[in-house]
């Protein structure tokens, strides 16, 4: 009942800020998915698991490859891929501290480099050749509210890609423009996990306008899709949850257009240049290490498969296509994993076991091999999932290995 109230409190607040546009419709799926109480049970599985997890030692940089299903009813809406590069590039300058507005974050909040990538697409899922964008006509209008998108062009691969979809999205119950959504990192149907961006705030040029020209509703979506909140948590804006994440002050407001500094609610100062606020583009500058570390881990522990994605290796380096030259065993192992080739091998190969977070934790030659067989010592290895990885000049190939003590 109390968060009825609440949710029709965050409604009225949008409904009397008359405008155009509604920034994100993240909150509304969200209460679609928990109607669900399976949905809510993983919620909570993976909320325990994330309280758990320790900050990363190692950060290394995760490389997310990206498919965008372009779903057009006319041309316009049938955008370019110089714009889908445009906003490819705002994504990672946004995710990687690369972005030149950094000064519009208040001193006292951080800027995270969350050390987070993407890249489209080289590979599709069946290992041809691809853009990393596919194209569909459509006759269908706003193939967000309707829930069409998925439905047009069903999500590649969600351990293996990003999906983003681009078309007309539909306005909400207001008449506002709704620019986009994301799905939370345990979306229950891998055929519409992705996000979906409206294509008049898609990228930095073309269809893309102002107010929401520089990318950042994308920016903002893909943080969604790895586990971030509005800075107001879920029950609308009322103090009483926030956003699980511990440097983003909770806010009991939600800010459009480009509000001042500072703004106080909930007790405290608000970010408001937070990517994960509605302001308007140009207003918007910074995730905050707090948030970094929640989409790290939650890449880590949720959309662990994305990492061992091979979406982003071209066409023509994997000279494997008829299956593996070599064979690992015992795995999962324990204190030694074994190696064997069988034909020719390629003396000037590099072999190399990374962990789950990316570090390479072993490395040597093909040529410190006795004959057939590597020999490694795992004692010292953490118990986990890890890449095996041979690369040679113009190939490679990786396999799972699991260490279990
Ligand atoms: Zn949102």
């Amino acid at each position: 009942m109390k968060s009825a109230f609440l949710l029709i409190f965050l409604s009225l607040s949008v409904l009397l800020h008359a405008q155009s546009y509604q920034r994100c419709d993240y909150d509304r799926y969200l209460s679609e998915l928990n109607r669900s109480e399976e949905f809510r049970r993983s919620t909570n599985e993976l909320e325990e698991k994330l309280k758990k997890a320790s900050k990363q030692k190692t950060e290394n940089v995760f490389i997310v490859p990206v498919v965008v299903h372009v779903i057009y009813k006319n041309s316009t809406e049938n955008i370019s891929d110089a714009q889908i590069l445009s906003q490819i590039d705002a994504l990672n300058k946004d995710f990687r501290k690369l972005n030149t507005d950094t000064g519009l974050v208040e001193p006292e909040f951080s800027i995270a480099d969350t050390k987070i990538e993407f890249c489209l697409a080289q590979r599709d899922p069946q290992g041809n050749i691809t853009s990393g964008i596919t194209r569909d006509s459509t006759n269908i209008d706003n193939i967000g509210t309707t829930d069409q998108y998925y439905v047009i062009r069903p999500a590649w691969d969600r351990n293996s890609y990003l999906n983003i979809w681009v078309g007309d999205y539909g306005t909400d119950g207001q008449g506002n423009d709704i620019l986009g959504r994301s799905s939370p990192p345990n979306e229950s149907n891998p055929n519409k996990d992705g996000v979906i961006i409206t294509y008049r705030a898609f990228g930095t040029t073309g269809t893309a306008s102002s107010p929401y020209n520089k990318g950042r509703t994308t920016t903002h979506e893909v943080g969604h899709w790895l586990g971030l909140y509005h800075p107001w948590g879920v029950n609308g804006v009322s103090c009483s949850d926030d956003d699980l994440v511990n440097d983003t002050p909770n806010q009991g407001q939600v800010y459009y257009d480009c509000p001042t500094n500072p703004r106080i609610s909930c007790g405290t100062k608000d970010m408001l240049s937070n990517y994960m606020g509605y302001v308007d583009d140009a207003c918007m500058a910074n995730y905050s290490e707090g948030q970094k570390e929640r989409m790290r881990n939650t890449l880590v522990i949720q959309r662990t498969n994305l990492l061992l994605s091979k979406g982003c290796l071209p066409v023509g380096l994997d000279e494997h296509k008829k299956g593996r030259s070599f064979q690992v065993f015992p795995n999962p192992a324990k204190e030694q994993l074994n190696i064997q080739w069988e034909g020719s091998i390629d003396e000037k190969a590099k072999i190399e076991l990374i962990d789950i977070r990316g570090a390479i934790v072993y490395s040597c030659g093909m040529n410190e091999r006795t004959k057939d067989i590597l020999k490694l010592n795992t004692t010292e290895l953490e118990n986990g999932i890890y890449v095996l990885r041979i690369r040679g000049e113009k190939w490679i190939d990786q396999t799972k290995v699991i260490i279990q003590h």
